[in-house]
């Protein structure tokens, strides 16, 4: 069994059926994108694994542990949203914080943590400050801190860089991948964006209509797409 296993899992909305039968295994440490389109299901796919969205049938796993039951709260998953996700009201540091204290740690050990993530994110100077007073390429850093400072096993990024210049968006896919390397963690990351999943990822799930079309490395899924909507969604195909 895979450290981060999917299973079979279905999601309706009334009688519209989303998600269908979505099926995949993550090894620990590997970074995978879910890239599709609009709706095709990427985020209903994650809320679930995160625990927001109950499945309609299926299962999911951590490290042997089933944990399909268990409200989002009690499973070790930090999440990232596409952006101003952060509290306005507290600091950097209270933000990165957060998780930290909601879990009774002592403040000794919040200080070092929040210290240890500022210096993770390259950011060790900005604690103090509020999140207005960051630019967006900041704030998505210490949504980041803040989702990997309880040190969760698994780490979930819903779009994360779509509201940033494109600039900006090209060195935090690096930055991203530095840290998510440096830490080693099972990273799922959903995107519409070709060029990110592809120059980002170990692993790409092409999601099209609720169903993964196609599974495989960026290099599988350029050079040898396996259905006509894969070829036409990674640009193989005009
Ligand atoms: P993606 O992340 O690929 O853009 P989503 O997972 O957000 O797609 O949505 C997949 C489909 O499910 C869309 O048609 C969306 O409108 C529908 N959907 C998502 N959440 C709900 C909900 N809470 N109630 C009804 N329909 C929903």
């Amino acid at each position: 069994m895979a450290f981060l296993d999917i299973r079979h899992l279905q999601k309706s909305f009334g009688a519209l059926r989303v998600v269908q039968d979505f099926t995949l295994g993550i090894e620990k440490g590997e970074f995978v994108s879910f890239l599709g389109p609009s709706g095709c299901g990427k985020t209903t796919v994650l809320r679930m694994v995160a625990g927001f969205e109950t499945p309609t049938s299926g299962a999911v796993s951590i490290d042997g542990h089933d944990i399909t039951g268990l409200p989002a709260n009690r499973r070790k998953i930090g999440m990232v949203f596409q952006a101003y996700a952060l509290f306005p009201n507290l600091t950097v540091a209270d933000n990165i914080g957060f998780g930290l204290r909601v879990a009774g740690q002592g403040k000794a050990e919040i200080a070092r943590r929040v210290g240890e993530m500022l210096e993770l994110i390259g950011l060790p100077q900005l604690g103090s400050r509020y999140p207005f007073q960051l630019s967006g390429g900041q704030q998505q850093r210490v949504a980041l801190a803040r989702a990997l400072a309880p040190r969760p096993q698994v780490l979930l990024l819903d779009e994360p860089l779509s509201a940033l210049d494109a600039k900006i968006r090209v060195s935090l896919r690096e930055e991203i991948r530095r840290i998510q390397r440096d830490l080693g963690i099972t990273t799922i990351f959903v995107t519409h964006d070709q060029e990110e999943a592809l120059s980002m990822s170990d692993r790409v799930v092409v999601m099209h209509q609720g169903i993964a079309d196609q599974v495989g490395t960026p290099f599988e899924i350029y050079n040898r797409p396996a259905t006509r909507f894969v070829a036409e969604f990674v640009g193989t195909l005009n």
